[in-house]
């Protein structure tokens, strides 16, 4: 493997001053994938015309379209990993024993060498973890505190009786203000809301590495370790929900002062230390397809989860997983803090902001981890938030080159007031999400283009209006229409 070698600063010019002449500051060679492609797949071309008659039958929601009619697909980076050659041989080495398979004691093993958590709990994916410890510990009357919760991470709690409550630093919630670690949780406001609500009252803390719906925008240990302070002085126990630690580690090991020699899986280790368990949807930070877990501190905590985990996922050796994923996960596990990977993944997110700031597109600086978000606010805006601006760019996207991203802003978070009047979320994205390992430099050049063609003719785009919505994460299976059509 060919790798870019340079001098550990670099790393910190790139984050701090993104800018298309890269070479010219640094000397640098490109950062290339680390891998070379063993098996490919085809993609579908499509259109103009079809793709219009498509979105119409998909009620201009993404999540509606059929994946064949969609030509590069960055709806998500959940679940759709390149997985290695290492990977496959683990699935063909998976045991499907019932109980005790030796595929769980390696997947166990690894995430307690990585956590540090004494119980892990393998589920079918994020979401499972998150119903069986909401379940637990949710409830009427109590608050979930968090930096940014992601979507069924909040259902969830919702779906409890609790209330989830976000406490985004400032810089968090300006998408066009670059700042190292804009996912850091606002600690005096964390202070705040305890004294106000009481400690007795906020049964957990979610700390969410990177901040997915908040831009993939990583927190700084510093932060990790504020909050964790506080949690522990007012016994709250402090969760990581760590879908993108890896990522998460990277930036550390970039942006914070004391970190840049450290090896990514000592970071990752130590912003464990501090949380007394964590959640993980192995979908994102561990290359797998299918899978997640639940790992703590608490051997009380975890038998309660274990006994909710049987009637719903499974034996606790397996969880809702084959034997298979098992290996799966815990190989991507250690392939996932590998630094030319993770130098390749930022990069290529930045590489695509880059562009897009270079020709004015309004993009969320500084690049997050695992996507690319737009601020659809600023893209559009003459389409107010009960127009969907978000969703109005997302069906855009589609139609201009057949590219699926999608939106994060009042579509998906937007609530009603007692009158029925939509309160706008607060900040209105289109989240352009990279698979792991998927694409290559020219595809996301393509992508570029595509943005940049759509924002040449923005001022002609219009809004929609939504016909048919569900009560939760609405944005799944939502009907909308543009608005003035019948
Ligand atoms: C994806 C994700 C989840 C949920 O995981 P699933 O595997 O999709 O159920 C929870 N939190 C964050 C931050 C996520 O990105």
């Amino acid at each position: 493997m060919a790798i870019v070698t340079f001098p550990a600063d670099a790393c910190h010019i790139i984050a701090r001053y993104p800018g298309p002449n890269l070479r010219l500051i640094t000397g640098m060679r490109t950062i290339i994938e680390p891998f070379r492609i063993k098996s490919v797949e085809p993609i579908h071309f499509t259109t103009r015309e079809q793709r219009t008659q498509i979105l119409e039958a998909a009620h201009y929601n993404a999540f509606l379209i059929k994946s064949d009619d969609v030509l590069i697909d960055l709806l998500t980076d959940s679940g759709t990993s390149a997985m290695s050659a290492e990977q496959w041989a683990g699935i063909m080495r998976g045991d499907e024993s019932y109980a005790g398979s030796p595929s769980f004691f390696r997947f166990r093993d690894v995430v307690q060498e990585i956590t540090g958590m004494q119980n892990v709990i393998p589920t079918h994916q994020g979401r499972a973890s998150e119903k069986i410890l909401f379940s637990i510990i949710g409830g009427a009357g109590k608050y979930i505190v968090s930096n940014t919760l992601f979507d069924t991470t909040r259902a969830n709690i919702e779906f409890s009786g609790a209330e989830g409550v976000d406490l985004l630093c400032a810089e968090g919630k300006d998408p066009l203000v670059p700042a190292p670690f804009k996912g850091n949780l606002d600690v005096e406001a964390l202070k705040q809301f305890i004294e106000e609500k009481g400690a007795a009252n906020i049964p957990l803390c979610v700390l969410t590495v990177t901040n997915n719906s908040g831009g993939g925008q990583p927190v700084s240990m510093a932060n990790i370790r504020s909050v964790s302070e506080v949690c522990r002085a007012a016994g709250i126990p402090m969760f990581i929900d760590a879908c993108r630690f890896a990522e998460n580690a990277w930036f550390i090991k970039q942006r914070e002062e004391g970190y840049g020699s450290m090896a990514v899986k000592d970071i990752a280790q130590q912003m464990f230390s501090y949380a007394d368990g964590c959640l993980m949807s192995a979908k994102k930070d561990a290359f797998a397809n299918i899978g997640g877990f639940l790992a703590m501190q608490s051997a009380d905590l975890a038998q309660q989860c274990r006994n909710l985990l049987v009637i719903t996922e499974g034996f606790p050796t397996y969880g809702g997983l084959a034997g298979r994923d098992l290996e799966a996960i815990a190989i991507g596990l250690r392939e996932v803090m590998e630094e030319p990977y993770l130098r390749y993944r930022t990069r290529s997110t930045e590489y695509l902001t880059e562009r897009l700031a270079a020709v004015g597109v309004p993009v969320m600086q500084p690049a997050g981890g695992h996507a690319v978000y737009l601020d659809a606010r600023s893209f559009l805006p003459h389409i107010p938030a009960h127009e969907y601006p978000g969703q109005a760019l997302v069906c855009e996207l589609y139609l201009e080159g057949g590219v699926r991203g999608v939106e994060i802003g009042s579509f998906m978070f937007g609530k009603y007031d007692a009158a029925g009047k939509l309160i706008p979320a607060q900040m209105e994205l289109v989240r352009l999400a990279i698979p792991r390992r998927v694409y290559t430099q020219s595809h996301i050049d393509y992508v570029a283009e595509v943005v940049i063609d759509v924002f040449d003719r923005r001022s002609a785009v219009t809004g929609l209006k939504i016909t048919e919505e569900a009560p939760l994460l609405r944005h799944f299976t939502a009907h909308l229409r543009p608005v003035g059509a019948h």
